[in-house]
């Protein structure tokens, strides 16, 4: 029998085991915040902004968004950031990408004073969890890892395969599962575009988790009998549904879900995952702000 992971699920219950954390700091008379910043026009950034602003608001965080006009010169982004990074009320600080073309998100990333750096995205804190020594876990890779948990996969002595190297997904998740504690300490192999032969890696994988944005790269020929396969792709695809597409996955899920021994669906399965764990580290900023010892789930 394969387990459908259910996404949806283990964030609801991230989030309800916040809500402790969120008491304790309103107990201090802290009122954690979460600062959206959006400067694009892509509908799609769009809902993902106001989904974590509804997502604030459900569990009592602050949610303060600011929308910079897509032509206003990058100082006026440079400004905002400054002024969130002075702003004692505003703890988490997420700019969301991808920025209007001719912004060098680079250097927006660097400008988020790294406490309040949310996403896990400001090279400090990415070095810091390259060397095991993390502070904000970026959200889709620690979501992967709060799955595998839930559902106790192990990671220990396993043969993960992470298709795709970005540096939201891929890469940190190849760290995280690389390190030396309960919830790593696998054999991590990372393939990407110019991998030779990806199938013959990820069959022999005891997990396999696909971030690539191709619809159903990954078929049933590609996984071993009885692996965990985590989806990380959202991808939309025309069909003949109201808004005339739908989302898939970057596995084939009916096919994949007859092999595997484990399986995220999409949508329910990574993506609510990445919402929760936004207000996790939103929570644990707030705390680390304010020296409270939030206990976190
Ligand atoms: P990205 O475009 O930055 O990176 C894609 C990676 O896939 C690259 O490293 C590339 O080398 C690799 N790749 C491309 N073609 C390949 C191939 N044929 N074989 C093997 N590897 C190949 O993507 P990303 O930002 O990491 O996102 C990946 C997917 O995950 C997208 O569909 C995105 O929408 C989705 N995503 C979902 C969540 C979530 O919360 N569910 C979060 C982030 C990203």
């Amino acid at each position: 029998m394969t387990d459908v992971i259910d996404g949806e699920a283990v964030a609801a219950d991230i989030r309800d085991s916040l809500s402790g954390s969120i008491d304790r700091l309103n107990a201090e008379g802290i009122e954690p915040g979460l600062a959206t910043v959006l400067m694009s026009d892509d509908p799609a950034s769009e809902t993902y902004v106001s989904m974590k602003q509804r997502d604030c608001e459900a569990v009592g965080i602050d949610g303060i968004h600011v929308e910079i006009d897509t032509d206003a010169p990058a100082a006026e982004l440079y400004d905002t950031i400054e002024e969130l990074n002075g702003d004692p009320g505003v703890h988490g600080i997420l700019v969301q990408m991808p920025l209007v073309d001719g912004i060098d998100s680079r250097r927006v990333l660097r400008s988020i004073d790294p406490m309040k750096d949310v996403d896990g995205f400001h090279p400090e804190n990415v070095g810091r969890l390259v060397a095991g020594n993390d502070r904000y876990r970026p959200c889709t890779p620690h979501g992967i890892q709060k799955l595998l948990e839930a559902y106790d996969i192990e990671t220990e002595g396993a043969d993960a395969v992470v298709i795709g190297r970005s540096n939201i997904v891929g890469k940190p998740l190849a760290n995280l599962l690389l390190r030396k504690a309960d919830d790593g300490n696998a054999t991590v192999t990372v393939c990407h575009s110019r991998t030779h032969d990806l199938e013959e890696k990820t069959r022999s994988a005891d997990i396999v988790v696909a971030a690539v944005g191709i619809p159903e790269l990954v078929d049933a020929g590609m996984v071993r009998e009885g692996a965990t396969v985590i989806d990380v792709g959202v991808n939309r695809v025309d069909a003949d549904t109201e808004k005339g597409y739908e989302l898939v996955g970057d596995v084939d899920y009916e096919g994949v879900a007859e092999v595997a021994g484990a399986i995220t669906p999409v949508p329910g399965g990574v993506g609510p995952m990445t919402r929760a764990m936004l207000l996790y580290n939103t929570v644990k900023a707030a705390g680390l702000q304010n020296d409270v010892d939030v206990e976190l789930p």
